[in-house]
């Protein structure tokens, strides 16, 4: 049985790894921002410590004696970091740093930082491999990719074993109702119209959150220090062709859907290329069909959650 830390264990992803992991002895470590929600955890085996990762004396309490640390926590949403870049930065540079500084002075064994493709920037066509370019648009990417660097940088200064992974739009159950999936469906749930940027032909490739926990234990148990493993999606659909699905599943039409004003700065493709994942034996495992009803009857079912959730 390994000691696993978890920080920023009670959002959406994290939640989810943190129900993977549960042969093992888990703490999680989460400052509870709006996003971070204890009822993500409800029924969850997890020792939990209310903090922030930018606290240095706390994690030199908390983290030390665990086997591997995961570091979800961040600041997420790209339109609140168009809105306000601070928090972005604390969180995911220094804290980021922070963290890296604290498993480094505990000797941690393992290290993995969860990060994302949007640190490369917009692609036209094809899919990034781990050596592009980090050209980041938006202010949470660049913190993102500052968050990476500095990860990487204690790799190769220090001889930390931390990996970086890089995911796609995930999707699944408890993701806060402020991103496009819960919020669609929440809005038509509450008969409210839903807000489509643009043109809708900004492309994402969606994962189940369940599938990127896959692939971050195995980058956890096989990933090199200081290398970045890419984690694709199985799906790449523009945004008009999510919603029509989501209407689809939802039983609605397009008399729902409102357009507004795009993003500013709005990136139009992401892919990824993940074949050194694959290579060291990774699989999605959740079609994206099935995954997708799923979900969206989790939020019908689970209106207590997202009723209690802001906005
Ligand atoms: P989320 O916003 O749902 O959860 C973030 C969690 O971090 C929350 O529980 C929050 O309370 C906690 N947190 C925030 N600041 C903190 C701090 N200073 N100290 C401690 N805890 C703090 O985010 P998510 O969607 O679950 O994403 C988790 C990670 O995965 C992030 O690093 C994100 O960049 C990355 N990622 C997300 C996606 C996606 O589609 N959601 C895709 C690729 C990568």
């Amino acid at each position: 049985m390994k000691k696993i830390l978890v920080t920023g264990g009670a959002g959406f992803i994290g939640s989810h790894f943190v129900r993977s992991v549960q042969a093992d002895d888990v703490t999680v470590l989460d400052k509870l921002t709006y996003a971070g929600n204890l009822a993500n955890l409800e029924g969850v085996r997890h020792t939990f410590v209310r903090g922030d990762i930018c606290d240095l004396d706390l994690l030199k309490e908390v983290v030390p004696g665990h086997d591997l640390v995961v570091n979800f926590a961040a600041e997420s949403h790209v339109d609140r970091s168009i809105d306000g870049a601070a928090e972005f930065v604390r969180t995911n540079v220094l804290g980021t740093q922070t963290l890296m500084q604290a498993c480094l002075d505990a000797g941690t064994p393992k290290v993995v930082q969860v990060s994302t493709d949007e640190v490369y920037g917009s692609i036209d066509i094809g899919s990034w491999n781990e050596s592009a370019p980090l050209q980041p648009r938006s202010p949470y990417a660049a913190a993102k990719a500052g968050g990476d660097l500095i990860a990487r940088a204690y790799a190769v200064t220090h001889g930390l074993n931390v990996s970086i992974t890089r995911c796609g739009n995930n999707y699944g159950p408890r993701q806060y109702p402020e991103k496009v999936i819960p919020l669609f469906v929440t809005n038509l749930a509450r008969g409210r119209k839903v807000p489509l940027y643009g043109d809708g032909g900004n492309v994402r490739d969606w994962i189940h959150a369940e599938d990127h926990c896959a692939g971050i234990r195995l980058v956890a148990d096989v990933g090199e220090p200081g290398e970045v493993y890419h984690i694709a999606g199985t799906a790449e659909l523009s945004n008009l062709e999510l919603t029509q699905r989501l209407l689809d599943v939802c039983g609605k039409g397009w008399d729902m859907v409102e357009h507004v004003t795009d993003r500013k700065g709005h990136d139009r493709r992401y892919s990824l290329d993940d074949s050194k994942l694959r290579a060291l034996g990774y699989r999605a495992e959740v079609p994206f069909e099935q995954g997708l009803k799923d979900t969206v009857r989790w939020y019908l079912d689970n209106r207590d959650w997202w009723s209690a959730c802001a906005g």
